[in-house]
């Protein structure tokens, strides 16, 4: 068994789509980012590559790559995790939890675990997303930007 941990966080920005573990978030802005911006996805990323010991997101999809620009996370996620099972490891749960003093994310949560589950050849069970505010403290307080957590265990 092997378990990894993983942390991103994105700023706000107009003009953007805000997608969260896959899913389009009714919200009037979106997050900035050189991929879709999809914090849930790459702190997940972060905590499958990291189990297994193989880098982290940047160096699997580094930014200065064009290739990546404006880059479905959940695809980059599926991408990391095939490199996964590669090393004969495969996801046994990951658990997130997403960090944002708005837009509540209760209603979304389902399709992200489904979405997300599905980049992991996983069944929805086996990925939990929770949403917690910051109380309306520091940056996430302010409303600045969003921030998620996630850890993974791999057999
Ligand atoms: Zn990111």
């Amino acid at each position: 068994m092997r378990v990894g941990i993983g942390y991103d966080s994105h700023r706000f920005a107009e003009g953007r789509k805000l997608i969260l573990g896959g899913v389009e978030i009714a919200h009037p802005h979106g997050l900035a980012g050189h991929s879709d911006a999809d914090v849930v996805a790459h702190a997940l990323i972060d905590a499958v590559l990291g189990a297994a010991g193989l880098g982290d997101i940047g160096s699997l999809f580094p930014s200065s790559d064009p290739q990546w620009h404006n880059a479905s996370s959940i695809e980059l996620l599926r991408q990391a995790y095939l490199q996964v099972v590669e090393e004969r490891l495969h996801l046994v749960n990951a658990d997130i939890t997403v960090v944002a003093e708005q837009p509540p994310i209760a209603l979304y949560v389902e399709d992200m675990r489904e979405k997300l589950a599905a980049a992991l050849v996983a069944a929805p069970s086996q990925v939990s997303v929770k949403g917690k505010t910051n109380d309306r403290m520091g940056f996430i307080g302010r409303g600045e930007g969003i921030a998620a957590i996630a850890v993974a265990l791999l057999e």
